[in-house]
């Protein structure tokens, strides 16, 4: 099992960081996607990666981040695709939901996360809010497909387009109390999903409105096999085989 979408540089996992891995090692969660939504942030993944070799290191600037001196730190981000150990760009997208700086501002910020993606053939990690048609279009504009749009929220006909492209369904905790989510999950073909846990934010229902974390993945594998009606064993089997082939893992 491999969470493919986690922050575990945030704050709240300061004070025990140790047991969240101990605990997620005894569910059997092999690796874990780090993903930064900031410079600092994005540094830190680098640095937990010396630590722990199955936390691998997502670099990117979150749109609900973007501050002024954000594309400027772009130059910074690019330094940390270096490392090879860096298997994607991200948490990058575009959230009109907060809308904490202009569409444009975010839609500049984006693309140049999808230029970086496309210089080191690496993954986008996708966030959108109220915004998946834009999101679409800037990367139909930019000729690059490929990543997953994470936490998937739209409907099932964004979906498809969002598969006919290429990308990946990132599905978590939300999956077990959004009946949207759930009804669009029932349709799409597994051969597009990707698990993930997005902690510390959105744990699944039984944790809801606490802190989440990797170890809460089997939680939602289960209710996905549940609601497709197949052996988790086999919904484990494919969706680590997805998370291998776009993130080009070797484990
Ligand atoms: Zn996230």
């Amino acid at each position: 099992m491999i969470d493919t979408h986690c922050h575990l540089i945030d704050p709240q996992f300061n004070h025990d960081l140790q047991k969240v891995l101990e605990r997620a090692k005894k569910a059997r969660v092999k690796c874990i996607i780090n993903i930064g939504y900031d410079l600092d942030t994005s540094r830190d993944t680098i640095r937990m990666s010396d630590e722990y070799d199955f936390l691998l290191p997502v670099v990117g600037i979150h749109p609900n981040e973007l501050a002024e001196e954000s594309l400027h730190q772009m130059d910074a981000i690019e330094e940390l695709c270096n490392d090879r150990r860096v298997i994607g760009i991200g948490e990058t997208g575009l959230d009109y939901y907060r809308n904490y700086s202009t569409r444009a501002a975010q839609q500049n910020l984006f693309r140049a996360h999808i230029n970086l993606a496309r210089k080191y053939n690496l993954p986008l990690i996708i966030h959108t809010r109220n915004s998946i048609d834009d999101a679409i279009g800037i990367l139909k504009e930019e000729k690059y497909h490929k990543g997953v749009f994470h936490c998937y929220s739209g409907t099932y006909e964004q979906a498809k387009e969002v598969m006919d492209m290429g990308f990946y369904l990132g599905f978590g905790g939300v999956l077990t109390f959004s009946r949207n989510a759930r009804e669009v999950f029932t349709r799409v073909s597994l051969d597009f999903v990707l698990f993930e846990t997005d902690a510390p934010f959105l744990a699944p229902a039984s944790h809801r409105g606490q802190r989440n974390e990797p170890s809460y993945l089997p939680e939602i594998l289960n209710f996905a096999a549940s609601v497709k009606g197949l052996p988790v064993e086999r919904i484990e089997e494919v969706t680590d085989r997805n998370a291998q082939i776009l993130f080009t893992l070797r484990i």
